[in-house]
């Protein structure tokens, strides 16, 4: 396995790997990978000749008061899981790399921005299309994997390589859980041992939603209601909980076809999502 910090060395890589025939599947991440990110990049290995995995924590797709900062990294440890899985080429750009000077332009995402993370994180999504758009340009991929648990980060990708023709599969995984049905995430490491516990009661929560709903309820309304009572007896913060219809991201009063049932909340010091998805 390789570890390539310049994009001139990346391309030159991608370059060679294409003379030869070989296809390129990839996984953008930020790193501090876990059984979700390595699911990703076992999916890829399975495809591809080349699998690259980036390690990048994207500026741009940070609020002022988010956690830029204090995100959790350990690059030796990434090296030795991502090596595991099957990767390839870890690609590791710095900032400067990446960002040599503040972007001249940027891309905005109208569509799907006005509900879940994209209401809640304004700016967020154009952060996340942008660097997913420069590192598309720069390991161009034929298939790139993205976590079901980031559902709307998926609709807003699709969009993009939709609308500029970007010749790249978007392929969608499965969110991977611990054992109580906690979503993994680099984040979790921020919860307290009493947040950690408590923590499932999100899934739990989007399971008794889905079982609502599978029981034959259509109202909306009802379905959020019973929902919250749940998430009332919680110790953090509620950001959201939304049922909107998937992958349009429309509200509907009633459920009918595909829908994704999304939380956010907030503990201390970490915000957490999760999803369900279900034909209604
Ligand atoms: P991140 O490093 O958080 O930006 O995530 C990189 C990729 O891993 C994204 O496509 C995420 O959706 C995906 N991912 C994160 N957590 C999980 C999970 N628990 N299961 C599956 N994929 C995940």
């Amino acid at each position: 396995m390789k570890v390539i910090e310049t994009i001139a060395e990346m391309r030159q890589q991608v370059t060679l790997a294409r003379k030869t025939g070989q296809t390129v599947g990839f996984v953008p991440t930020m790193g501090f990978l876990h059984e979700g990110h390595l699911s990703l990049i076992e999916a890829a290995r399975e495809k591809h000749d080349l699998v690259v995995v980036s390690i990048f924590v994207n500026p741009l797709q940070f609020g002022p008061n988010e956690d830029l900062e204090r995100y959790p990294r350990d690059f030796e440890r990434d090296e030795r899981l991502a090596k595991q899985a099957g990767t390839d080429i870890i690609f590791y750009p710095s900032v400067q790399e990446m960002y040599p000077e503040a972007m001249p332009m940027t891309i905005h995402v109208i569509k799907g921005v006005d509900v879940l993370c994209g209401a809640s994180r304004p700016g967020h999504f154009d952060g996340v299309a942008t660097v997913v758009m420069k590192l598309f340009q720069i390991i161009q991929p034929d298939k790139a994997f993205f976590g079901q648990k980031d559902a709307q980060q998926i609709a807003v990708i699709m969009n993009m390589v939709s609308a500029f023709n970007l010749p790249v599969q978007v392929i969608a995984r499965p969110t991977i859980r611990e054992e109580d049905g906690l979503a993994k995430s680099s984040r979790n490491v921020y919860l307290s041992e009493q947040e950690r516990q408590e923590a499932s009661f999100l899934y739990e929560t989007l399971q008794i939603g889905a079982e609502i709903i599978k029981s034959g309820e259509k109202n909306r309304d009802r379905v959020l209601d019973q929902m919250k009572a749940r998430l009332d007896k919680g110790s953090g913060q509620l950001d959201y909980l939304t049922i909107l219809s998937f992958p349009s991201l429309n509200e509907t009063k009633t459920l009918t076809g595909s829908i994704i049932i999304a939380i956010a909340y907030f503990y201390q010091n970490a915000r957490l999502i999760d999803n369900y998805i279900i034909e209604a």
